[in-house]
């Protein structure tokens, strides 16, 4: 059979961008090039190409993933500070961050925390690396999602606009109860939240715990019901620290006041350097 084809080498490219093998036909004269030099079997040569694109291929799936997903810009594990937090069991999170088997049930993450306290960020980190792991997520706040979905019933394609985001293995609500029921009818929250039940993730911030969450949804009922769905597969994580915010305004307010006073005694004396040592010296008793 083979022998009937009209083999054309000139028709390569356009051959190769018909077929949408963008990298090979980029990478093909390269690496012909150098199975020709070594001697490479056509197999190797056909297997290497066939590797680029495939890998190639990943990363922009990766980059794509990266777009879509809307995380917080430079909220990562690499700028988070688990020993601010020392109630969140790092091992635990980094576990969830590899997905697996709780993405795979629909299990839910909840954060409970005042503001400031790292909510956004670990939410945002864990999202960034699931989106890394090769998982589809989102990062929305609450009330964008909410008034998203208004318009979508509105436009009576609510069920339709649901079903779409189920193609994200996880979706950050943030700030869940900056959502309220007097500015807008937030059935449509539960409706989401019904809808994942057991089968696609969440993951809730909030600085209320649920005894509160009756201002988001428009009644204790539907608020119960919703809190029952979430919580029925959930980690639940109680950030309870002071605001991370206050905490580096007041080391940096202390450093100030002691670079102040330091300038000032440093005025006052001849060596500074003398100064801070002797303060530094333990007391010879
Ligand atoms: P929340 O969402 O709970 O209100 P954020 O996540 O927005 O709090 O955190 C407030 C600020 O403090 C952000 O700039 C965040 O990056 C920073 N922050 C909070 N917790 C930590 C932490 N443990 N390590 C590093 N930065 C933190
Ligand atoms: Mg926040």
């Amino acid at each position: 059979m083979t022998d009937a084809i009209t083999v054309d080498v000139a028709r390569l490219p356009l051959l190769l961008t018909e077929l949408r093998l963008p990298t090979i036909a980029k990478l093909w004269p390269q690496f012909t090039e150098r199975a020709d030099r070594e001697g490479w079997p056509a197999s190797k040569l056909l297997a290497t190409l066939a590797e680029l694109e495939l890998g190639a291929r990943a990363q922009r799936r990766i980059q794509r993933h990266w777009l879509e997903a809307r995380l917080l810009p430079g909220k990562t594990f690499d700028t988070f500070d688990f020993s601010a937090v020392p109630m969140i069991s790092k091992p635990q999170i980094m576990a969830l961050a590899a997905g697996d088997s709780w993405l795979d049930k629909g299990s839910n993450i909840l954060l409970f925390g005042p503001s400031g306290c790292g909510k956004s960020h670990l939410a945002s980190a864990l999202g960034a690396a699931l989106v890394e792991n090769g998982y589809r997520v989102l990062f929305t706040r609450a009330t964008d999602i909410v008034q998203r979905l208004q318009t979508a019933r509105q436009n009576l394609v609510l069920e339709a606009t649901i079903d779409k985001l189920d193609k994200y293995h996880l979706i950050v609500l943030d700030d869940l109860c900056y959502v309220r029921k007097d500015q807008a009818e937030t059935s449509v929250l539960f409706e989401l939240i019904a809808a994942r039940y057991e089968r696609r993730s969440l993951l809730i911030t909030a600085n209320q715990p649920f005894g509160d969450w009756t201002s988001v949804f428009p009644d204790a009922a539907m608020t119960l019901a919703a809190v029952d769905r979430l919580i029925h597969h959930a980690v639940i994580c109680e950030l309870n620290v002071e605001s991370y915010r206050r905490r580096t305004a007041t080391i940096r307010q202390r450093q100030r006041v002691t670079l102040a006073s330091d300038t000032k005694r440093d005025s006052n004396s001849d060596t500074a350097y003398g100064v801070t040592q002797k303060e530094e010296e333990p007391s010879k008793a």
